[in-house]
């Protein structure tokens, strides 16, 4: 009868929506209101601070990674303000303005490759694999290092290579890269990383003394071999360790 089969009709509408509804919840790990207010004041602070601002693209990338999954579980719940927290073992996840910039100042895309010196917590990583690009990265601290790799994996970066060691001797086994960025404090800019970027690469490194106020330099090796730098920003990272110079 045409009404019993509107209604039935009706029924499975509803159920396919309470259905779909439930899957929306499951893709939602609820801290989508705080992350999207994390990218807001990122973009904000770009704006302010930065001619340009930031790409897009890598604000999206911001938006997609649950960072709360990176910091240790006490700390979720400041996961998406925008600071640095710590990770243990005396190390901190970046404060994501700062993710952002270095990132950017990167410009890299989809098929580039790229060396972070300073795996921490794996976010850095994530964040440029995001944007398609092949990632090695390299981890004085092994249990840091080993949990990092585990995270990654867990959360579907397992094609981000990864390692445990002196990442002052950068990993020429990978490269060379189109680009590299030093997540740690380095006194100068280690010399093995400059031989094993690309020509027209970039690189981003905060130089300057332990435990004060450093410079975020831009690196970049011109056509014709010779160097650019570039001291762009202060900021303040954990030390490059390892006994190298
Ligand atoms: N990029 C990280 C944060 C970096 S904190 C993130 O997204 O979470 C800096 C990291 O550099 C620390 O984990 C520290 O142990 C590591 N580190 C310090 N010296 C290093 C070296 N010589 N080689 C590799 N990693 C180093």
């Amino acid at each position: 009868m045409p009404m019993q089969c509107w209604q039935t009709s009706c029924r499975w509408l509803a159920v396919a929506l309470a259905l779909l509804s439930a899957l929306a919840v499951a893709a939602d790990d609820g801290m989508s209101t705080e992350r999207r207010a994390m990218v807001a004041t990122v973009a904000a602070m770009a704006r302010d601070f930065r001619a340009g601002g930031i790409d897009a693209r890598v604000l999206a990338a911001l938006e997609r990674l649950p960072r709360h999954e990176f910091v240790p579980a006490p700390l979720r719940a400041s996961a998406y303000e925008n600071r640095p927290l710590p990770v243990g073992y005396g190390q901190t996840i970046s404060q994501p303005y700062i993710v952002a910039v270095m990132t950017d100042l990167l410009r890299v895309g989809a098929g580039d490759t790229a060396l972070e010196i300073g795996t921490g917590s794996g976010y850095q990583a994530a964040v440029l694999a995001e944007l398609g690009v092949k990632v090695s990265t390299i981890e004085i601290v092994e249990p840091l290092a080993r949990e990092a790799a585990e995270r990654l994996r867990r959360l579907g970066y397992g094609g981000i290579a990864t390692r445990i060691g002196d990442g002052y001797h950068g990993w020429p086994e990978q490269g060379p890269f189109d680009a590299i960025m030093v997540t740690a404090a380095a006194s100068h800019v280690p010399p093995p990383l400059l031989r094993q970027l690309k020509t027209g690469g970039r690189m981003v490194i905060p130089v300057g003394p332990p435990f004060q106020t450093q410079q975020l330099m831009l690196v970049e090796k011109r056509a014709d071999g010779t160097l650019l730098t570039r001291q762009l920003m202060p900021v303040v990272f954990v030390p490059l360790t390892g006994g190298h110079d």
